[in-house]
């Protein structure tokens, strides 16, 4: 019987490498999303010989790897999307950096790779966004976004569970996804193919979930639809990579503020987890109901010929959230009523800003840690 054990995660043992030649922030209009890089990236390896080693946080540069590594092959990879913010007296907020920890964990234990203590995945962000803090924007709407990821490093072409991975972290300092306020957005549904399905791995960020997305949204976007909205057997899961939410006026007077249950089809969205939490609090019980239920296409396309459909929108982490004034279905158009000269219903507003306040310490809220 083995008595070793292997070592956790320790956020204590950080190792610092930094450059001698940082670049500068550049001029915030140059941000493209996911295209400029902070200067240094944090790597852990991990074996399962040994478990997690030290963490290390260094200059930015590519990795070196074994042609047969196992993520090349067989997508071992899962990877999580957050952002820092700095609020208006220059403090830097992580909005609920231990959500995606969390996630990230549940990913990496659905493809075999190494798990790790949520806590001690949380300092280390914390201290990498530390160091990368002259690369948290300053001005309104903008954001350093986050991208730790986990790779399977095997170097095998055997399938089998990883028996080396390496857990990383970039950063890339990201402007506002409406520049000049909301747009709303030409939603096509997609039925010829499926994201997500009951046992499947729509439920978990895995690398391996976004690129067969790429093809359906790119015919979407030739008939001019901007996103696409993923339906299963009929039921609305997802836009794009956001959470779905829609608003339905009741005919009890009621209203009704709902998005798809987490039965294992949609990703499980920290804004939609937030939106729902913040909505249960803050909504009058008298005249909303919040609620995780599914909803078929046909009722959306019945309900929103009644004057019942009030509001659409989709809900992440990029834009917070994207308000939505059409459905097409099958070349049927499903409209969703705008305000006179707006872009955005109240709800979705509402919902916008109860978010992005505590995201910029307008609101200081529990959700936000300043680090
Ligand atoms: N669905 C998918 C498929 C996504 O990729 C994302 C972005 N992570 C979301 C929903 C929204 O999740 P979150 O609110 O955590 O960004």
């Amino acid at each position: 019987l083995s008595t070793k054990t292997t070592a956790s995660l320790d956020a204590s043992k950080l190792k610092l490498n930094l450059t001698s030649s940082p670049k500068a922030l550049p001029p915030a209009d140059k941000l493209v999303f996911g295209k400029t890089f902070s200067n240094h990236m944090l790597i852990v390896d991990w074996t399962a010989e040994a478990g997690w080693g030290i963490p290390e946080i260094k200059p930015y540069g590519p990795f070196s790897m074994d042609p047969s590594s196992c993520v090349l092959h067989y997508a071992f990879e899962c990877f999580e999307g957050q952002k820092a913010f700095r609020d208006a007296s220059g403090n830097i907020r992580l909005f609920r950096p231990e959500k995606n920890m969390e996630r990230l964990n549940k990913s990496a234990d659905r493809i075999c790779l190494p798990t790790f203590d949520i806590e001690q995945g949380v300092k280390l962000i914390e201290e990498f966004v530390k160091v990368e803090k002259d690369f948290v924007p300053q001005e309104k709407g903008y954001s350093l976004y986050l991208r730790p990821s986990i790779i399977g490093t095997q170097n095998s072409l055997g399938v089998s569970p990883p028996n080396s991975a390496r857990l990383f972290v970039i950063a890339s300092p990201v402007g506002p996804y409406y520049a000049t306020g909301f747009k709303a957005v030409r939603l096509e549904a997609t039925d010829s193919a499926v994201r997500a399905w009951p046992g499947g791995v729509g439920n978990r960020k895995l690398g391996a979930n976004y690129a067969p997305c790429v093809k359906p949204q790119l015919d979407a976007a030739k008939r001019g639809f901007q996103q696409n909205l993923w339906l299963f057997e009929g039921y609305l899961t997802e836009v794009g990579t956001m959470n779905l939410f829609l608003v339905f006026q009741n005919a009890d007077g009621k209203k009704e503020l709902t998005t798809a249950p987490l039965d294992g089809t949609i990703l499980e969205g920290i804004t939609r987890l937030s939106i729902l939490e913040l909505a249960r609090e803050r909504l009058d019980p008298k005249e909303w109901d919040v609620t995780e239920r599914k909803v078929h296409i046909n009722e959306v396309m019945e309900r929103a010929k009644k004057g019942e459909l009030i509001e659409m929108f989709g809900a992440g982490t990029a834009a917070v959230v994207s308000p939505v004034k059409e459905l097409n279905y099958h070349g049927e158009a499903i409209e969703v009523p705008l305000p006179k000269g707006k872009e955005a219903g109240p709800v979705t507003e509402t919902v916008s800003k109860w978010i992005s306040d505590i995201q910029y310490g307008i609101d200081d809220h529990p959700f936000c840690k300043v680090i």
